[in-house]
């Protein structure tokens, strides 16, 4: 059911010429503010974001190629991908031969238009496919690209679901690619029912959701929050989010950390075909968020990782390309994720001695009829055995082999009955 919402907000924000600044950037966050409240943050061009400085705002409302009848033969309205992004305004007439070194296309996928940005540097261009370049014949050209540069601002987007302790987990994606489907809307309609699903379920970490655009907007947010950073105890990137394949955690640069431990212990025993790789300082705003100075214990959750499938950063990453029930399976794995990191704590056993007379208390009753009963006694045993202060849930469910769910149960059990506490 959430699938087919999400991929259906998929192909709502797909038309929409978003950037790292601009009108398509607000126009997306409006849109995912009917989903989940954002609240929306407009930082001045020029102001200095550490070593960075937020650019100029890029709006652009129409942009053309046209042969000598005055037929369009690339067209703006048509994709927005026919581009380059941050390209500077142009009003000209130039032969063929002078419009090559302006035109991208990708040879090798002849039908495919690629997706090109020219963010920090002066520039102008187009994208389309090669097949449609071959069949240009030499000549003048009257191109025009009516684009403004100038100073705005830069726009991200910030969700808080409150938990019991301020202790804060960061869930982030990038909102800055224009009609690319899996890199970068999917990773924001996860986001934004994750968010929803959260807040129905009173969670123990407060969770921060954060919609900005890719690396300036990471890096403007840490510039701007340098106290409330130090409360983020995990957290999350979520990008190519609804592609056919399989789940794909990257761990934080940390390597260890209980986020990293989280998940790989959810895709284990969930099942899923998955891939855990470790951390690079490469893709997305983790690279940002794990810098050194920062070095937060944030990941990143993908399907196919950045740039691993063909389709990566060109027309052909549209909204067929991303799955319903893609979708719903990587918000599931977040969700699953989510709970294991919110249960997850150390007990302190309060009969040590000895094992507690287990049957005395109604604690193998309890296990009698369930299919999982042996599952269940072992799980006490191990929690009795490692809460010493010193063991989490997750220990104990990593190095008992069982399931985090089963163990956390054993516990909550244990509590109950007067023989374990925080
Ligand atoms: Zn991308």
């Amino acid at each position: 059911m959430s699938g087919r919402e999400m991929h259906a907000l998929v192909e709502r924000l797909y038309p929409l010429c978003r950037s790292i600044t601009g009108e398509g950037v607000r126009r997306t966050l409006e849109i995912v503010t009917e989903y989940v409240p954002l609240e929306t943050h407009e930082v001045p061009t020029g102001t200095q974001v550490l070593d960075w400085t937020v650019p100029q705002e890029w709006n652009i409302r129409d942009a053309y190629i046209a042969d000598a009848s005055g037929t369009r033969v690339v067209d703006f309205q048509e994709s927005n991908l026919h581009v380059v992004g941050y390209s500077v305004p142009v009003a000209a007439t130039m032969s063929l031969a002078e419009l090559r070194g302006h035109l991208h296309t990708l040879p090798e996928r002849p039908s495919w238009v690629p997706y090109r940005t020219s963010y920090y540097a002066p520039d102008w261009g187009f994208c389309l496919a090669q097949r449609a370049l071959d069949r240009l014949p030499e000549g003048d050209y009257e191109v025009r690209i009516d684009s403004t540069l100038a100073d705005g601002h830069l726009t991200y987007g910030e969700h808080v679901v409150p938990g019991q302790v301020t202790d804060e987990v960061l869930v982030s994606c990038h909102v800055c690619h224009p009609s690319l489907a899996n890199d970068n809307l999917a990773g924001i309609a996860v986001a934004a029912f994750l968010a929803r699903a959260l807040a129905a379920a009173r969670p123990y970490y407060t969770y921060r959701f954060l919609f900005a655009p890719g690396t300036i907007g990471s890096i403007t947010w840490l510039a701007r929050n340098a106290e409330r950073v130090r409360r983020v105890k995990h957290g999350l990137v979520l990008a190519c989010a609804g592609d056919a394949g399989p789940l794909t955690y990257k761990r934080s640069r940390r390597g260890d950390a209980e986020i990293d431990r989280v998940l790989r212990h959810v895709l284990r025993t969930s099942g899923r075909e998955h891939g855990i790789v470790d951390f690079s300082p490469y893709g997305y705003d983790e690279r940002q968020f794990c810098s050194p100075g920062f070095n937060l214990a944030v990941g990143s959750l993908t399907r196919t990782p950045y740039a691993g499938y063909p389709e990566y950063h060109t027309s052909a990453d549209n909204p067929e390309f991303v799955k319903a029930d893609s979708l719903a399976d990587t918000l599931a794995a977040c969700r699953e994720a989510f709970s294991v990191l919110d249960r997850n704590r150390s007990y302190v056993n309060l009969s040590p001695y000895g094992e507690p007379q287990l049957g005395r208390r109604g604690l193998y009753d309890s296990l009698g009829g369930r299919s999982d009963a042996k599952q269940a006694q072992l799980a006490m045993l191990w929690v009795l055995n490692l809460s010493d202060g010193e063991h989490t849930l997750l220990d104990i469910a990593e190095r008992a082999d069982l399931a985090f769910d089963t163990v956390a149960a054993a516990a909550d059990a244990l509590r109950n009955a007067g023989l374990i506490k925080e």
